[in-house]
């Protein structure tokens, strides 16, 4: 599969450390190692944007860990926080873009910014290596939503495996760090099942997980696309009936958003919690993406409270190398 994709070189330009301005990131620096994702999730929204590259392309910002350096360098003031992937996943299967994000997040650590991402991806050994010199700078979350081979196979066909994300979180817990776990997008009537959600959190109990964050699928017209490309008639119309009657909305930064039906998600939402609860987990509802519900402080929100609770770092007048 990866052999049909390209990894191009794309020159990144402009200041990176700009705050984002976008629901519980906002005021957080994010940055993005490439433009385009290798995994192309069905249901991703980033595949959507104007300035996503074509079909089958991915565009690596090879000179990100230099421009990122001048930039620390000119600043007297550092953000404490940066947030990574907001629009695709750091750790995709390809040793360009590791190497390129093995040296972002050095820069960063080494800097004393701490560093909270989002992957579905595989996390190399040497990884684990650099994040268990700064425990308390690292603030990752697994995106796993569902042990199914079958949700696997159609939603998310392009990404590692849900056993092989489950390593990552072992290896986190060998260097004391206990990463969440985003469920997200649950998808009705197909992830939220009670045996599926009841053998997704016996696993994830069994690996020590202690905090979880939930949000149902948002459909997005790109999405819409992108499901009526890639899924079977059978998901297709399980979609079609889940967004139908639904309006059009803003959600956060995107100004055509359907949600789920509320209904579906208050009642998900309580029984996913029960569930998580009898395994001693707790699990937050994503504000942000649940405006009309009573949302939680998720784990986004967390970085967005350390980053304001810890002043930026002020740099010293003079700096040894
Ligand atoms: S991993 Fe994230 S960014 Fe990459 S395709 Fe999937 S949803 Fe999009």
């Amino acid at each position: 599969m990866m052999e049909a994709y390209r990894v191009v070189f794309r020159e990144r330009k402009g200041r990176l450390l700009t705050p984002a301005q976008f629901g519980c990131l906002e005021g957080i620096p994010a940055l993005n190692i490439t433009n385009g994702c290798l995994f192309r999730c069905t249901y991703c929204y980033a595949r959507g944007y104007s300035q996503a590259p074509k079909e089958r392309e991915v565009q690596l910002y090879g000179n990100l860990p230099n421009l990122l350096k001048e930039e620390i360098q000119r600043r007297r003031i550092l953000p404490s926080w940066v947030v990574l992937n907001t629009s695709s996943d750091c750790f995709q299967t390809h040793p360009d873009i590791l190497k390129v994000t093995y040296q972002t997040i050095q820069i960063l650590l080494n800097h004393r910014i701490g560093v909270s991402f989002l992957t579905k991806g595989i996390i190399p050994q040497y990884f684990f290596d650099l994040f268990s010199q700064f425990q308390e700078k690292i603030l990752p979350q697994i995106g796993l939503v569902s042990l199914s081979e079958d949700y696997w196979r159609r939603y998310e066909p392009g990404t590692p495996s849900p056993e092989e994300r489950l390593k990552n979180i072992e290896e986190f817990k060998k260097i004391g760090i206990y990463p969440e776990i985003r469920i997200d997008p649950i998808v009705p009537f197909v992830t939220d099942r009670e045996e599926e959600v009841n053998r997704l959190f016996k696993k994830l109990s069994e690996l020590g997980i202690g905090r979880v964050t939930l949000s149902y699928l948002h459909l997005r017209p790109l999405i819409q696309k992108q499901f009526i490309e890639e899924l079977s008639p059978f998901h297709q119309k399980l979609m079609e009936a889940c967004f139908r009657l639904q309006e059009w909305r803003k959600v956060g930064s995107s100004t055509k958003t359907k949600l789920i039906p509320r209904p579906i998600r208050e009642k998900g939402y309580e029984r996913i919690k029960g569930i998580a609860e009898r395994y001693g987990i707790k699990a937050s509802i994503c504000q942000c993406k649940n405006p009309d519900l009573q949302g939680d402080l998720c784990s986004s929100s967390r970085v967005r409270f350390l980053s304001k609770r810890k002043k930026a770092t002020q740099i010293p007048l003079f700096r040894c190398g």
